[in-house]
């Protein structure tokens, strides 16, 4: 017997069937484990639109065997 409450089945909006999705690797060692981080962008306040200091972080994936970063299409790389 089990007092376990049962988890209520998320709806599923969107069908999304991850068979067809694409395994992203890294693109220097083709290793599929990546490692969440962020990226802390601090913008000073003098030139800050809202004369205030801002802190940004942004969250980017590294590689967990060599650290590469994985493009998402952005301009993180860049924004480093
Ligand atoms: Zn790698």
């Amino acid at each position: 017997m089990s007092l376990k409450p049962r988890k209520p089945l998320p709806k599923a909006q969107v069908q999304v069937n991850l068979k067809d999705a694409e395994t992203m690797t890294c693109q220097q060692c083709d290793n599929k484990i990546f490692i969440q981080g962020y990226v802390v962008k601090r913008l000073s306040a003098v030139i800050s639109p809202t004369g205030q200091e801002v802190i940004a972080p942004i969250q980017v994936f590294n590689c967990g065997n060599c650290g590469e970063l994985l493009p998402l299409g952005g301009d993180i790389d860049e924004l480093i």
